[in-house]
């Protein structure tokens, strides 16, 4: 359990709230033989964990799952010794800067000694991997 600060600073807060809400809270405060600002006080605890709660829970699988695509495809691509080209029958994403391909797209598959789902690089991708070294030394005076 998660240590509860809030109740270390007590501040008054005031609120205007309808007729009919008075009513549930007295009613539901009868119920449970709470004082009403007990039960408002417990209700809007309960309210704010639950916001908080659902707030961390998905911000933390969306990073750990971005953290675990990450590190997949950069272990992925350092297993890859080659870049084929090819046309995508179907749509995928790039590995590297993780812009969509769609189906009919031009990629590059990588070629790797390890099993597993392939990956693809985007033709920009594939460009700044550099030109071939045989091009790079034609040049070279
Ligand atoms: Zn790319």
């Amino acid at each position: 359990m998660r240590p509860r600060h809030r109740y270390r600073q007590e501040r008054w807060l005031h609120t205007r709230i309808s007729e009919n809400l008075e009513d549930a809270l007295k009613r539901e405060a009868r119920r449970r033989r709470l004082p009403v600002s007990l039960l408002v006080r417990n209700v809007l605890e309960g309210a704010l964990d639950l916001v908080e709660d659902l707030v961390e829970t998905s911000l933390g699988v969306a990073r750990r799952s971005q953290d675990i695509a990450r590190a997949a495809s950069q272990a992925g691509l350092d297993e890859i010794y080659g870049w084929q080209e090819l046309i995508l029958n179907r749509g995928a994403a790039c590995a590297r800067c993780e812009v969509e391909l769609d189906a009919g797209a031009r990629a590059y598959r990588g070629l790797s000694d390890r099993a597993g789902s392939p990956l693809f690089l985007c033709p920009a991708c594939v460009r700044r991997l550099g030109p071939p070294a045989a091009d790079r030394e034609e040049k070279a005076p």
